[in-house]
C-alpha cells in the first residue's frame, strides 16, 4: 500500500509503536476527534492500521514510514506516545524522538516501565528541554480501544496539555474520566506497578477460591462458574471475577472437555508484580498478599521443583464439607477477607512511595479512577475512594470504615477455609498469609520483641523498652547479664 508523506502540523497527537496497545491506542485517539499521526519500526504495522482503519470512518490517522515525517507532521508543542516494550527498547525510541523534538515538546511512554527508569527518563529530558510523561496504562487491549484507566505521571504543564486528551479517552464511571494527575517524574509508573501487584494478588485469591470450591464441593467448573456469577452480583462485583466465570464456563470444543482442565496450570509473568514487591522490601513495607501471589506463579512454573515433589504423596486429601452452602459463603468471606488485605497494603505501598519520592499522590482520586477500564475495577474501589476522601492520611485501609467492620465479620470464615484447606493439604498462600498479616497488624504484642533479644545477643544491635525511653544493649555473657545504655 502507498502511504503519501503528510502534510506538516496535521496531527494533534502521535503514536510511535503499533503493536497491540499501539494500534487501539491510535484508534481510540482517532476515534475521539484527535488527528492522530501514527508510526512504527517496521513499516507494514503502519500499513495494517491504515488499510484495515484508515478509510476515515474511526477518524482521522496520519501515517508516517519514515520517523522524520512523523515529527513533522505534529502540531507544536509536539506530543508523542511511546508504546513499545519497557527497557532498552524504550530508551531507544526516546533518543530517536529527542534528537528530533524541540524544547517545550511532549514525550510520552504508555508502556509497562519501571518507575525509577521513567524518573532517569524524565530528568534527562529535562536537560533537553522536553517534557517527559511516564503514564500507566491498563486495560489491556479492549481498554486501550474503549477506554483504559490512565495514570499520568510527569509535569503539571505537561498534564493541561495531555490530560484532556487522556480524559476524552479514558474509561468513564458514572461520567468521571478515570484519568488524573498522578504526580512528577516516575508516580504514574510507580501506582501502575502496585496496580498490577494488586492485580496479581486478586487474580491469586480468585484461583485459591475456585481450587476450595472444586475439592469441597466435587463439582465441575460449570458449577463453579455459576457460582462466581452469584458473587459478582454482590460485594465481589469486579471484572475478574465476571471473567473468572465465562473462564470456567468455557468448553474446548474438539474435546467436550472445561477448557481450564486443557490448561497447563503454570502462571506466567511478565515482571510487574515482582518489581511491585521489590520496590515493596525496598520502602519496607509489607505487601504479603502480592508477594505470595507472585510466589505462586513460580511456584507453579518450577516444574523441576513440582517433578521432584511427587515423591511426597502431596495429593490434597478431599476437604470435610458438611455444609455446602455454609462452605460456599465462607470462601466468599474469605476471599473478601483476602481482598481488602491485598489492597490495603497496596495502598500502603503508594502511601510510602509517595513520601520517599516527594509525590503528593491523592489515593482518594487514584481509587476512582480504577473503578472502571482497568482489570482490578470493582465496586468496592468505591469504597476506597471515600475512605481516602475522608482522611487522605489514613494509616490503614483496612481498620477504616466500612473495611474494619467488614475484615472482622469475614475472618471467622477466613479461619475456617485456612484450617479446612490446611487440613487438607490444599494450598492457599495468599488467604493463609492474609489471615496471618490481619493478625500480625492488630496484635497488641509481637514475639518481635525476642528477635530484638537475639539481634542484640549476636550483633550488638540494640532495642528499646516498654518502660523507659532510650537505646539499650545486654552485655548477654557477663555475671547478672548488665545492661547498657547507648543514648
Ligand atoms: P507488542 O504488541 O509486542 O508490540 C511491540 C511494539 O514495540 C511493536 O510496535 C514493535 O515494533 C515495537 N518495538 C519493539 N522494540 C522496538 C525498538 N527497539 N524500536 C522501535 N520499536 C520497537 O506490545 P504491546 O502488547 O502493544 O505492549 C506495548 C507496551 O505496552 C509494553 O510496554 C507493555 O508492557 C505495555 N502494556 C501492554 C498491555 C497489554 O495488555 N498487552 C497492557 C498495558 C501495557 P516492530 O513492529 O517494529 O517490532
Amino acid at each position: 500500500m502507498t502511504i503519501p508523506t503528510p502534510a506538516a502540523a496535521s496531527a494533534d497527537i502521535g503514536v510511535y509503536g503499533l503493536g497491540v496497545m499501539g494500534s487501539n491506542l491510535a484508534r481510540n485517539l482517532a476515534r475521539n476527534g484527535y488527528r492522530t499521526a501514527v508510526f512504527n519500526r517496521t513499516p507494514t504495522r503502519t500499513e495494517h492500521l491504515i488499510a484495515a482503519h484508515g478509510d476515515g470512518s474511526e477518524g482521522v490517522f496520519v501515517p508516517s514510514l519514515d520517523i522524520d515525517d512523523f515529527i513533522r507532521s505534529l502540531e507544536r508543542p509536539r506530543v508523542a506516545i511511546i508504546m513499545v516494550q519497557a527497557g532498552a527498547a524504550t530508551d531507544a525510541v526516546m533518543e530517536q524522538l529527542a534528537e528530533r523534538m524541540e524544547s517545550g515538546d511532549i514525550i510520552v511512554d504508555c508502556g509497562n516501565s519501571l518507575f525509577t527508569d521513567t524518573i532517569r527518563r524524565e530528568a534527562w529530558a529535562r536537560e533537553r528541554g522536553l517534557h517527559f510523561v511516564g503514564a500507566g496504562v491498563s486495560g489491556g487491549e479492549e481498554g486501550a480501544l474503549w477506554g483504559p484507566s490512565i495514570m499520568p505521571g510527569g509535569t503539571t504543564e505537561s498534564y493541561d496539555r495531555l490530560g484532556p486528551m487522556f480524559e476524552k479517552i479514558s474509561a468513564h464511571y458514572e461520567g468521571v474520566p478515570c484519568c488524573t494527575h498522578i504526580g512528577p517524574d516516575g508516580a504514574g509508573h510507580f501506582v501502575k506497578m502496585v496496580h498490577n501487584g494488586i492485580e496479581y494478588a486478586d487474580m491469586q485469591v480468585i484461583a485459591e477460591a475456585y481450587d476450595l470450591l472444586r475439592h469441597g464441593l466435587g463439582t465441575g467448573p460449570a458449577e463453579i462458574a455459576d457460582i462466581f456469577s452469584q458473587w459478582n452480583t454482590g460485594e465481589l462485583n469486579s471484572y475478574l471475577i465476571e471473567i473468572t466465570a465465562e473462564v470456567l464456563r468455557q468448553v474446548d470444543a474438539a474435546t467436550g472437555t472445561p477448557l481450564v482442565d486443557l490448561i497447563v496450570d503454570q502462571a506466567s509473568q511478565k515482571g510487574t508484580g515482582k518489581w511491585t514487591v521489590q520496590t515493596a522490601l525496598d520502602l519496607a513495607v509489607p505487601v504479603t498478599a502480592i508477594g505470595e501471589a507472585t510466589f505462586a506463579r513460580g511456584a507453579s512454573s518450577g516444574t523441576a521443583q513440582r517433578a521432584a515433589a511427587r515423591v511426597l504423596n502431596g495429593h490434597a486429601a478431599p476437604l470435610e464439607v458438611t455444609d455446602r452452602d455454609a462452605f460456599v459463603e465462607d470462601v466468599r468471606q474469605a476471599l473478601f477477607a483476602s481482598k481488602i488485605v491485598a489492597y490495603s497494603q497496596g495502598f500502603d505501598e503508594i502511601t510510602e512511595g509517595g513520601l520517599i519520592y516527594h509525590w503528593d499522590i491523592d489515593k482518594g482520586a487514584l481509587a476512582r479512577i480504577w473503578r472502571a477500564g482497568c482489570i482490578i475495577r470493582a465496586a468496592f474501589l468505591d469504597d476506597i475512594s471515600r475512605a481516602y476522601d475522608s482522611a487522605p492520611d489514613l494509616p490503614l485501609l483496612l481498620a477504616a470504615e466500612p473495611f474494619a467492620s467488614r475484615i472482622q465479620d469475614a475472618v471467622p470464615s477466613l479461619r475456617r477455609v485456612v484450617a479446612l484447606a490446611a487440613s487438607a493439604g490444599v494450598p492457599i498462600p495468599v488467604f493463609g498469609s492474609s489471615l496471618s498479616y490481619f493478625d500480625t497488624v492488630r496484635a497488641e504484642r509481637l514475639p518481635a520483641a525476642l528477635i530484638q533479644g537475639q539481634r542484640d545477643f549476636f550483633g550488638s544491635h540494640t532495642y528499646h523498652r516498654t518502660d523507659k525511653p532510650g537505646t539499650f544493649h545486654t552485655l548477654w555473657a557477663e555475671e547478672g547479664r548488665p545492661e547498657e545504655q547507648w543514648d
